[in-house]
């Protein structure tokens, strides 16, 4: 199957349910290769990051944002598409699973468009998944039906939308037929749900089949709610779940019992908050995400090369014989960029020892310099680094190039020059506070919906509260507070805040360890029991 994306043609793609990984590998190379994205509020924003140049146009419904008409959605890929763009019409779940993508792709074909059709997970396989509940299973049903609730949701609500609800409405479900069904999935159905369960109760289903519905399925937002055919709508207004949910109502929503993985992750259901540079972020949220958080990332730094690259220039093409040091990764990556701007290449580093600090730092080295680092002191501090570097011996007369920050802290210099060696402090790279924390975060915090704040160094956390403004300890009242290590510590102190834990080592494992694991907390039981709990 091909999967070149060609001008004037679009592209109907699934984007999966909600989990940005659950798009299909043909789906993400046609949104490489998009110069236009066409995406509803049910698809993942992250996945626009595979598109990072294409002009990104919503047309879903959200509160906020205006919403178009179906003809005007159709009509706008067919107008993108006229004037030579590539086109990628992303859509939640599968592109033809009540989704009007045959609509679409109707609408195309008679305009003459070129199109091609990548389908997706669709919602009522992907949500049970998530919430423990296989779909089909040997012991209780060999069929599986999706239905839809016939509720035109928020997605939907255009004067056209409504007329063809009076064609299509409710009334064409055979609810005789429905009741004797083994398993089935109810999409658009929150608002309906009264009507369905006694429809089905009416036709003959027992009140007492088990039944799940589940809101935003796949995604860190996925809330599930179990209860009973005769129970479940009363139970889902109880738990103010709305839309987008899919409901499932079948015995197999028992094996959730054994099988709710998704939502048992350690830090499922809580919102932490990574502050660091853009660049660096990645790993600990991704650490983060992968036990079930909710991760925010705020940059709080912008990382820029030193304005002055003369002396770093000059190090580069005299580094043999010397020892390097490298405290950040970001000094790493300002390095190797440089060498690139210079046409150099690892050659530069021959006759040199290399020495880091922390393992973030050995691992840039590792992977941007194909080097191994000489020396890793245990505790990623300036002053272990120091106490290493003494510790060789033969440091009186040696050369030391520092490549770091602009403000770096003296004492590994001060250390140095005292043992007699020769130093030389190269600021490389700068960093900057960034502009404003992100929307996102501002309102989760003004929502009191954020649970941890994670500082992976003193600079974030001074900037963190720089831009968080005046009221900073009030906002943060409630928010506990991961600290890397004692450095940072020490700054969160200052700021008159009170780390929750700290971790034991420096490195981003074992920062996700002790946000995790929390010792000494009073409340540490029951939020793990409030995670394991149905959350209904
Ligand atoms: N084409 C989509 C369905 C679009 S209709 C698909 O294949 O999944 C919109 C309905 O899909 C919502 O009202 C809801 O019932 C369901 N839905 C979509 N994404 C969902 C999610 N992440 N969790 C639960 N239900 C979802």
């Amino acid at each position: 199957m091909s999967d070149v994306l060609e001008s004037g043609m679009v592209a109907l793609v699934g984007a999966g349910p909600g989990d940005p990984g659950l798009i299909t590998l043909r789906g993400a190379r046609l949104l490489e290769q998009a110069d236009v994205v066409v995406y509803d509020y049910l698809a993942a924003p992250r996945l626009l990051a595979h598109a990072p140049n294409a002009e990104h146009l919503f047309v879903g419904k959200q509160a906020s944002k205006h919403s178009m008409t179906q003809d005007q959605i159709n009509a706008l890929l067919i107008d993108k598409a006229r004037n030579g763009h590539k086109v990628v019409r992303l859509k939640g779940g599968d592109p033809f699973v009540f989704g009007r993508g045959g609509e679409e792709a109707e609408a195309l074909k008679q305009a003459g468009i070129r199109f091609t059709v990548v389908p997706g997970i669709t919602a009522a396989i992907a949500g049970p998944a998530y919430a423990g509940i296989p779909v089909t299973h040997r012991d209780f049903n060999s069929s599986f039906t999706l239905i839809t609730g016939h509720e035109k949701e928020e997605i939907y609500k255009d004067e056209e939308a409504k007329s063809r609800k009076a064609a299509t409405g409710s009334s064409d479900l055979d609810w005789s037929a429905i009741a004797r069904l083994p398993c089935v999935a109810f999409y658009m159905g929150v608002k309906s749900l009264p009507r369905i369960s006694s429809k089905l109760i009416e036709n003959g289903m027992s009140p007492d089949t088990p039944a799940a519905t589940i809101q935003w399925g796949t995604t860190t937002k996925q809330r599930t709610c179990v209860a009973t055919l005769g129970t479940i709508a009363d139970a889902v207004k109880a738990a103010r779940i709305t839309a987008p949910a899919i409901t499932i109502v079948g015995k197999v929503v028992t094996m959730r019992d054994t099988l709710n993985w998704f939502e048992t992750r350690p830090l499922f259901g809580q919102t932490v908050v990574v502050t660091r540079t853009r660049d660096q972020a990645s790993e600990l949220s991704k650490k983060l995400e992968a036990q079930g958080a909710n991760v925010i990332e705020a940059a709080t730094i912008e990382v820029a090369a030193a304005l002055d690259q003369s002396k770093l220039d000059a190090a580069l093409r005299s580094l043999s014989g010397s020892v390097v040091v490298f405290t950040s990764a970001n000094g790493v990556r300002a390095t190797r960029d440089r060498m690139r701007q210079l046409k150099l290449d690892s050659r530069v580093f021959a006759g040199v020892s290399v020495a880091v600090i922390g393992d973030a730092t050995a691992k840039a080295v590792r992977d941007l310099l194909n080097i191994e680092p000489d020396i890793i002191p245990a505790r990623a501090v300036a002053e272990a680094l120091a106490d290493a570097l003494i510790a060789r011996g033969d440091v009186a007369g040696k050369r030391y190039v520092l490549l770091r920050a602009e403000i770096g802290r003296p004492v590994l210099v001060d250390r140095l020059k005292a043992a007699g060696a020769v130093v030389e402090d190269v600021a490389i790279y700068e960093t900057r506070i960034a502009a404003s924390l992100p929307e996102e975060l501002t309102e989760a915090l003004a929502g009191k919906r954020v649970n941890w704040i994670t500082f992976t160094s003193s600079s974030t956390a001074r900037n963190f509260v720089t831009l968080l403004g005046e009221a900073y300890r009030e906002k943060l009242d409630g928010v506990r507070i991961a600290s890397i290590g004692p450095v940072t510590t020490q700054t969160i102190r200052d700021l008159g805040l009170t780390p929750t834990v700290i971790s034991e080592k420096a490195d981003i494992d074992s920062l996700v360890g002790a946000v995790m694991e929390p010792q000494d907390l009073p409340d540490a039981v029951s939020r793990r029991t409030r995670n394991t709990s149905s959350s209904d």
